[in-house]
C-alpha cells in the first residue's frame, strides 16, 4: 500500500511522531512522506529545538496584552464619563456662585471636594500601572489643596497644623507600602524601614512645630517636647528591636512587651523630669487601692504584666528556636 499523504496531514503527526505515542501506520506514513518532502523532513527536525514552543509562548503573550490593552481603554472610557460627571456640579456651582453676586467664594470649596472625590474614583480608573500608588498621591494632593482652599475662605491661620497633622497621618498608614511599590522601590535603595521611619519622624516633629506657632503659648513647647521625647524613643526603640536582631518573632514580641513595659513605668517621672517637676518612682501598694494609690498600682502592673509576658514569649521563643537548631 502506497498511499501518498499531503503535507498538511503529516505536519498535524509530526508532534505525535516526535514524542513517539503515534500508531505504527502513522509512524510509517511520516516516514516516506520526510523521505521525500525536504520542508516537512526541515519542521521535524526543528520541532525539539523549542521554536515551536517558542511561538506558541509569543502568541499566548500576545493575546494576554491585547486583552490588557482593551481593559484599559475600558476602564480609561469609563474614568473619562465620571469625569464628565463631575464637571456638572462644578459647573452648576460656578453660575450659582457667580449670580449670587459673592463672587467665586464657596466655588473653590466645592471644585477642591470634588477634587479629593475625582482622586479616589477617577485616578485608579484612568490610571493603568501602580494604580493605589497614584491614587494615594493624587489623595494627599487634594486633601492638601481643599484645607488650603478652606483656610484661605474662612480666614483661618490652621493651615499648616491641619495639612502637617493630615500627612503625618497618612504617612504612617500608607508609607510602608508606598515604599515597597515598584518604582519607588527601585530609587529608594537599601533601609527602607529606617527611611520610613526618619520621614515619620521628621513629619511628627514638624506638625508638633506648625501646632506650636499656631497655640504660641510659652507653655506648650515644654509639654509637647516633654510627651512627644518618650514616645519617639519608644517607637525608634521598638522599630530597632523588630528591624535588626536576628531572633525568631516570639523572642522579638517578649521583647517588646517588656520593653513597653518598663517604657509606661519611666515615661511618667520622665515627663516630670522635662517639665522640671520633681520626679520620683511611683509608689507601688497592691493592697491599697483608692484614689491617691491607683496611679502608682497601674504603673507597676504594667511594668510586671509587661515584663512577665515578655519572659514567656521569649523562653517559649528559645525553646522553639532550640529545637530547629537540633
Ligand atoms: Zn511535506
Amino acid at each position: 500500500m502506497n498511499v501518498t499523504y499531503s503535507c498538511e496531514l503529516i505536519r498535524d503527526l509530526l508532534p505525535l511522531y516526535k514524542d513517539e505515542v503515534c500508531s505504527q501506520e502513522s509512524r510509517r506514513a511520516v516516514e516516506e512522506h520526510i523521505a521525500d518532502c525536504s520542508v516537512c523532513a526541515g519542521l521535524l527536525s526543528r520541532l525539539g529545538d523549542g521554536a515551536i514552543e517558542e511561538t506558541i509562548e509569543k502568541e499566548k503573550g500576545e493575546v494576554i496584552s491585547r486583552q490588557a490593552k482593551f481593559f484599559r481603554r475600558k476602564s480609561a472610557f469609563v474614568g473619562a464619563v465620571v469625569a464628565a460627571i463631575f464637571m456638572l456640579p462644578i459647573l452648576v456651582c460656578l453660575i450659582v456662585d457667580l449670580a449670587s453676586g459673592a463672587g467665586l467664594s464657596w466655588f473653590f470649596i466645592v471644585l477642591a471636594s470634588l477634587l479629593v472625590a475625582a482622586s479616589l474614583i477617577i485616578v485608579p480608573l484612568m490610571v493603568s500601572e501602580n494604580r493605589w500608588l497614584w491614587t494615594i498621591t493624587a489623595f494627599t494632593a487634594s486633601l492638601l489643596i481643599l484645607l488650603a482652599v478652606c483656610c484661605i475662605y474662612t480666614g483661618g491661620r490652621w493651615y499648616f497644623v491641619a495639612a502637617t497633622a493630615s500627612l503625618f497621618g497618612l504617612a504612617a498608614v500608607f508609607l510602608p507600602f508606598v515604599v515597597r511599590a515598584r518604582p519607588v522601590a527601585g530609587r529608594l535603595g537599601e533601609n527602607k524601614g529606617v527611611k520610613v521611619m526618619l520621614t515619620d519622624t521628621g513629619l511628627f516633629i514638624l506638625m508638633m512645630v506648625c501646632i506650636g506657632l499656631y497655640v504660641r503659648s510659652a507653655l506648650y513647647w515644654s509639654i509637647a517636647l516633654a510627651v512627644s521625647l518618650p514616645l519617639m524613643i519608644l517607637a525608634w526603640v521598638i522599630f530597632a528591636l523588630i528591624r535588626f536582631p536576628r531572633y525568631n518573632g516570639l523572642i522579638k514580641a517578649g521583647t517588646c512587651c517588656a520593653v513597653v513595659g518598663i517604657f509606661g513605668f519611666f515615661t511618667g517621672p520622665a515627663i516630670d523630669v522635662l517639665m522640671g517637676r520633681p520626679a520620683g518612682i511611683p509608689a507601688f501598694s497592691p493592697f491599697i487601692w483608692n484614689a491617691f494609690t491607683i496611679d502608682g498600682n497601674v504603673v507597676w502592673a504594667v511594668l510586671i504584666a509587661g515584663i512577665l509576658a515578655g519572659a514567656v514569649l521569649a523562653i517559649i521563643g528559645l525553646i522553639k528556636e532550640g529545637r530547629k537548631t537540633k
